[in-house]
């Protein structure tokens, strides 16, 4: 239904869109989530030519609407958007809001406009409130206007950009159950949303956005229970890290633990878990001291917020050589210590560089 192929966007130096492909078939449900600023609304706002992007197609039902000459209030019409902030007309009642459009742009009569608004007011259970004007509404109620006023253009696809940021905590399954019934109807959808569980049960594709690129989509089952990427793990479990990096045997090992502890603290850490971690990057850094003498250290101590695991990542140049494997002969008594306070360690060589991650036992 809609085909997006290298779409690009400029705003003067700053590329925010640098080469967005993607597919949405006909009665899909696809959730675009990512960090802020990395281009979800701009990526709206092109699809709908509220914004004109710097280069690429988009194809809508074999139509390129970025074609000299295209029908924008048609692909309007047919790719409708609710903004975050509602964007009632305030001196309209809720009726009027939902008549405007279909009388002005679409040549209904006033009395079918009206009939039919009604019946849509109803669908979103806000019949009762046709006569009210959007000051006296809650945001929850005016979004599901806005919703319902949306859907009385008859659009085809209908475009969300985080239609529940703007609201109460207390109002937010209201205006995300509407949008659920939709999903049931079959209407076409996009939806940017920071509302994970919500994305992760309706929809059928999820993109996640990054880097001015569509970094990763799948599946919400494979998105969000086995992303494959660095950013899009990073950005699932709420992946905070700390770095550091070890230059030679002389560096600055307190002033390193305090960093780390500092660290622990700021992401509320319990202590047995900061003693674990502090007596894990000990051990670590002994082990690579013979090779500190040639090569530095980049350590990386990532905490997820999500499932509350605590990894410990190193990487070093230099010729393959797993460190974990030791001398045949006698076990290292330092190995030991990192076996006792690890679930699991890793080795990999990639580009030259040797890499290990500990995963922290949980205590
Ligand atoms: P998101 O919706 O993912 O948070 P946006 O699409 O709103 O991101 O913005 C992406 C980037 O583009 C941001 O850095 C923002 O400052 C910039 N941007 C958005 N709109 C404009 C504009 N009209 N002019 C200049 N920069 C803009
Ligand atoms: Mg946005």
């Amino acid at each position: 239904m809609i085909k997006v192929e290298h779409l690009s966007k400029r705003y003067g130096a700053l590329t925010v869109l640098k080469d967005v492909n993607a597919e949405i078939r006909k009665g899909e449900v696809v959730s675009i989530i990512g960090p802020s600023g990395t281009g979800k609304s701009t990526f709206l706002r092109c699809l709908n030519l509220l914004d004109s992007p710097t280069s690429g197609s988009i194809v809508i039902d074999g139509v390129d609407i970025l074609a000299p000459g295209a029908d924008v209030p048609a692909v309007r019409q047919k790719m409708n958007m609710v903004f975050q902030s509602f964007n009632l007309f305030a001196h309209l009642s809720v009726l009027e809001n939902l008549t405007l459009g279909p009388i002005k742009l679409r040549g209904l009569t006033a009395a079918k406009a009206g009939e039919k608004a009604m019946e849509l007011l109803r669908l979103v259970g806000l019949a009762e409130k046709a006569n009210s004007f959007p000051e006296e509404l809650s945001g929850g109620q005016k979004q599901r206007v806005a919703i319902a006023r949306c859907l009385a253009m008859e659009p085809e696809i209908i475009l969300f950009d985080e239609p529940t940021s703007a609201l109460d905590p207390t109002m937010v399954s209201e205006v995300l159950s509407v949008i659920r019934r939709l999903a049931k109807d079959g209407m076409t959808m996009a939806i940017v949303t920071h509302e994970m569980d919500f994305a992760r049960d309706v929809s059928n594709r999820v993109f996640y956005m990054d880097e001015g690129v569509i970094y990763e989509e799948g599946p919400p089952e494979q998105l969000f229970g086995d992303p494959r990427r660095p950013r899009t793990r990073a950005f699932i479990n709420r992946i905070r890290s700390y770095q550091c990096h070890i230059a030679s045997r002389d560096f600055d090992f307190y002033a390193m633990n305090g960093e780390i502890e500092a660290f622990c603290e700021k992401q509320f850490i319990p202590r047995k878990g900061r003693d674990d971690l502090l007596a894990l990057v000990e051990e670590v850094v002994q082990l690579h001291a013979p090779q500190l003498a040639s090569a530095a250290l980049e350590l990386s101590i990532d905490y997820s917020e999500k499932t509350g695991s605590l990894q410990l990542l190193v990487k070093s140049a230099g010729e393959a050589r797993n460190l974990l494997e030791g001398s045949q002969e006698e076990e290292d008594i330092g190995l030991l210590l990192i076996r006792n306070l690890c679930e699991a360690t890793e080795y990999g060589y990639v580009d030259g560089n040797n890499r290990l991650a500990f995963t922290l036992r949980r205590r």
